[in-house]
């Protein structure tokens, strides 16, 4: 391992030890090579082009799609005294000259700028003419149509391997199939980069997925019982639900702001701010909010309405615990849910290959809600990556789902739709298997059917979740011009001519199950803090909070939460103990040592120095790891 990098790792950015792969890519930059990383969100890809660009000689030029992304990169480098800054849209003509200056004077180890910027001519002349360390272009997908994000501007990078051909090349991204991978490496002309590719696991993530009962209550249920002070962000699909959800939080006693397409520019700007600026606020937002968005203690994500596929599900929760702290994905959904992606899917119906993937991205997306294994197993299993062993750490695992066998009563309700000549939505269908009287059954002399009342053995919470899970499975159908009336798919006929078994899972009441399973998930996300420890912790964000709004700058830039939490944890007492805390490099030592100190002595009986070092370092990788080859990532089609 290079030494000098090390020592740099440790003195400026006052981490110990590198993290599997960081080490390894910035070697391969001090070297002059091009490099490719696939790295899950919070693997911590910024500092494998960081420290090189620092290590190198000229300026570290970072293509960086989004200009809060910049902002946020550049106020930490800053923070840590790192010599950076970014030239975008957003300065005035006379900031930009400055920073042109500087770069001219060879004054910065690191320049942000959007790739727009790069591509004009003049700026390329202009860096033509100073000594370049590298070029890191950061979310790298974003040139791929394929891909979330597509900027086509990314597509002309290409020239960068004309105009700088000496010049060692690093593209980033924390979401590739195979598809986008291969988009980035031929537009980047990367064939020659050493590929780097880790697993998409998200360990630090708690995933939980239950269904929809009273949809506000367990969400708020949720947010109090675990997460009362934190920042998260809940995703609902409109704009007026936003709003209902924002306003009901806020009566609840949480700091929440609606963001959507409807609000003026201004009025989204401030609430992003007010995100990324104050402690605990919480987004409720369409999908419209999050591109960009890397505050690194968002605590949770909250879906009320299922997310348009998995892979969006996993890019929208993975905004959650990019400190890699403790962070909950957690989503609800139901009956009405699963209707609309079946409906979907069958207006999505055809011979075409897009409509095919699509299809196929809603079933995976409905087995997955539906599923009674291990969810991360499924998600890395969607992902290409092998994963067998239970992870201990969804819902799924902690309190595993039964099943029953549930052939009679699906033969039940296939029938009644026969009966009922296919005319008719689940609510009416339950009510004629438990034998209701009212009008519409009078009306329809349904009263009269073999299948009238012959359901009395299971509950109406039962029926529909009978016929939730057969619409999931595709044994029935809902009709996409009707009210939505359900119709028999050709699939069910093995059920109903009784040759075929059929197992359900057994859907427990949905606050009883929240029950079960909040007092693990509180004890894992709030850490074991006794009242003291609280109460420093309180006392330790107050301060950072003050010292970001004097310095106009969000406070996970001053500390990380994980960093505050290590004071907490270990209480050091005199400035070598606190050196020792991961995240604090020789100039936060500098600039805030003092201060944080005085409070941390204020409670000398928490003072555990024996902890300082035993936290400190990350279990190193072993080398057969890194010579292992690269596991192949694919999202398989059908
Ligand atoms: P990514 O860009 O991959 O999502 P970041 O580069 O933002 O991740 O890093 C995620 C977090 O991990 C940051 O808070 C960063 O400071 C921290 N981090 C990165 N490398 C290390 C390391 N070697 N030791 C400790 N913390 C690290
Ligand atoms: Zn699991």
């Amino acid at each position: 391992m290079n030494k000098t990098a090390l020592k740099l790792l440790q003195q400026t950015f006052g981490y110990q030890s590198f993290r599997p792969y960081q080490a390894e890519i910035i070697d391969c930059l001090l070297q002059n090579q091009h490099v490719f990383v696939l790295m899950a969100t919070g693997g911590g890809k910024s500092l494998c082009y960081q420290i090189p660009a620092i290590l190198r000689d000229g300026v570290g030029i970072v293509i960086s799609p989004l200009i809060a992304l910049m902002q946020d990169q550049v106020n930490t480098l800053v923070q840590n005294g790192v010599k950076a800054a970014f030239l975008n849209s957003s300065l005035s003509g006379r900031e930009a000259g400055r920073i042109q200056w500087q770069l001219q004077q060879q004054q910065l180890d690191l320049l942000y700028i959007s790739p727009e910027r790069l591509l004009m001519p003049r700026t390329l002349e202009l860096l033509q003419t100073v000594p370049i360390a590298l070029f890191a272009i950061d979310e790298a997908h974003c040139i791929s149509q394929w891909g979330h994000d597509f900027r086509p501007e990314y597509r002309q990078l290409g020239c960068l391997q004309q105009n700088f051909p000496n010049v060692p090349r690093i593209a980033l991204t924390a979401t590739a199939d195979d598809t986008t991978r291969r988009d980035i490496i031929n537009y980047l002309q990367l064939q020659q980069a050493k590929q780097f590719i880790s697993s998409f696991d998200r360990a630090n993530i708690h995933y939980h997925i239950e269904l929809k009962d009273n949809e506000l209550q367990q969400l708020q249920h949720f947010i109090a019982s675990q997460y009362p002070n934190d920042a998260g962000i809940v995703y609902c699909l409109s704009r007026k639900k936003v709003e209902k959800v924002a306003e009901f939080l806020q009566q609840n006693a949480c700091n929440a702001l609606p963001y959507h397409a409807g609000l003026t520019n201004q009025e989204r700007e401030q609430a992003q701010a007010q995100f990324l600026n104050e402690e605990g606020v919480i987004i409720v937002a369409t999908i419209a909010f999050g591109m960009g968005i890397d505050k690194p203690n968002v605590r949770f994500v909250a879906h009320l309405d299922l997310p348009k596929s998995i892979e969006a599900y996993y890019q929208e929760t993975g905004r959650a615990g990019r400190d890699g702290l403790p962070a909950s994905a957690w989503m609800v959904y139901g009956l009405q849910d699963v209707v609309m992606i079946r409906k979907m899917i069958q207006s999505s119906e055809g011979e075409l290959p897009f409509k095919k993937i699509q299809q196929f991205k809603l079933e995976a997306l409905l087995g997955f809600c539906e599923t009674s294994s291990c969810r991360r197993i499924q998600l890395l299993n969607y992902f290409g990556e092998e994963k067998s062993q239970n992870c201990h750490h969804c819902d799924i695992c902690e309190s595993p789902l039964e099943t029953w066998d549930a052939t009679e009563s699906a033969q039940k309700a296939l029938s009644c739709v026969y009966r009922t000549n296919q005319r008719f939505g689940v609510n009416y269908l339950v009510d004629v298997l438990l034998g209701k009287d009212n009008a519409k059954i009078r009306r329809f002399r349904h009263q009269n059917l073999s299948t009238y009342g012959i359901g009395k053995d299971l509950s109406q919470y039962q029926w529909r979740s009978v016929f939730r899970q057969l619409i999931a499975q595709g044994f029935l159908n809902v009709d996409i011009d009707g009210h939505g009336a359900l119709l028999l798919d050709e699939s069910c006929r093995p059920i109903l001519k009784g040759q075929q078994t059929l197992l359900l899972r057994k859907d427990t009441h949905t606050r009883k199950q929240q029950a079960q399973t909040t007092p693990q998930a509180k004890s894992f996300a709030l850490a074991e803090r006794n009242d003291e420890q609280e109460q420093l912790f309180f006392n330790l964000k107050a301060h950072r909070l003050k010292l970001a709004k004097e310095q106009r700058t969000p406070p996970y830039t001053i500390f990380h939460d994980a960093t505050l939490l290590e004071m907490v944890k270990c209480c050091p007492q005199n400035l070598t103990e606190l050196e020792k805390i991961s995240g604090i490099g020789k100039q936060k030592l500098a600039a805030y040592g003092v201060e944080f100190l005085t409070i941390l002595q204020q409670y000398p009986q928490l003072n555990a120095p024996h902890l300082l070092l035993g936290m400190k370092p990350r279990p190193k990788p072993t080398t057969s790891k890194f010579k292992s080859k690269p596991k192949r990532m694919t999202i398989r089609y059908p």
